[in-house]
């Protein structure tokens, strides 16, 4: 990742890249499984410096790409530990986890880990969908019912949650509602349109405080015009421009860990999903507490 050393494990490092070629979760295309290895692919045109911040993130963090979490890809279920496990021995080495995606339900497990670390965190999560399903085909694990199963479970405080650019077709009226109706906030894409998410940024650093918050950025909150590679797509959502003003307006939160997921190879012909993944990833990099800025 980023043509950042290897390593085997987090030990001595400050931040660590892993991926999760995990797809089995994936209601609609399947494909996010190869994720991880395109996003690495395009990662590779990344430079070190952020020439808008001036953020330096490789002058400031011990950085490095551990690998891949050794998924079981014929059992959901049996996935939740694997990856549990595998982000809490990052967390217990201090480093801070970035995940590449894999289909969303990958944060169910990412979240059981840091929550365990940290305690129930606040969570930005922008998507063009809700994830609060109960289930799916009767299914709970699966990457449309994560946060669901994550606010059932206290790992996250859903007063502390927004949710950003989540627009399309329900299954019911209310699927929007069950986040606000815990006390977290929703920002639909209607919402979005035609603005800067600056002063929606400004608004969102003050309700999340200083206690510890997980950035979780399923790629399909993005217009498919920028990444149509992606399982689940939805017109009109935020512009690339959009989903960069949401993380650089992350900047001063207590990050703990972040993920990129839902990028789906076989249907982004020219790359430039897994490319904007790439650039979301150092996006997210840039604004982790510790990095400096060169001024
Ligand atoms: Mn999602
Ligand atoms: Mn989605």
């Amino acid at each position: 990742m980023m043509r950042l050393p290897a390593r085997e494990t987090a030990t001595g490092l400050d931040v660590a890249f892993y991926g999760i070629p995990f797809d089995i979760g994936t209601s609609n295309r399947p494909g996010a499984r190869f994720g991880p290895r395109e996003v690495r692919a395009e990662s590779c045109l990344l430079r070190p410096y952020h020439m808008a911040t001036r953020a330096a993130p490789f002058d400031s963090l011990t950085v490095a790409d551990i690998g891949d979490v050794p998924i079981n890809t014929f059992n959901a279920p049996a996935c939740v530990p694997i990856i549990r496990d595998f982000v809490a021995d990052v967390l217990s080495a201090g480093a801070i986890p970035m995940g590449i995606g894999g289909d969303h339900t990958v944060t169910h497990p990412i979240l059981q880990a840091v929550a365990a670390h940290h305690g129930p965190v606040g969570v930005i999560h922008v998507d063009a969908h809700a994830d609060v399903n109960p289930t799916m085909f009767g299914e709970p694990i699966n990457h449309g019912s994560w946060l669901r199963r994550a606010i059932e479970e206290h790992l996250v405080d859903p007063e502390r949650v927004v949710q950003i650019g989540l627009r399309g077709t329900g299954y019911a009226a209310e699927d929007f509602d069950w986040v606000t109706s815990l006390g977290g906030r929703v920002v639909t894409a209607e919402q979005c349109w035609h603005r800067s998410l600056e002063p929606l940024m400004q608004e969102v650093r003050a309700s999340l405080g200083d206690a510890p918050v997980y950035l979780t950025f399923d790629i399909d909150g993005i217009d498919p015009a920028f990444a149509p590679g992606t399982g689940t797509p939805e017109i009109a959502g935020l512009t690339s421009i959009q989903g960069v003003e949401i993380i650089r307006g992350c900047r001063g939160l207590q990050l703990v860990g972040c993920d990129l997921v839902e990028v789906a190879p076989p249907y982004d012909p020219s790359g430039n999903t897994a490319l904007l993944g790439a650039n979301l990833l150092f996006e997210q990099l840039c604004v982790l507490p510790g990095v400096e800025y060169r001024r």
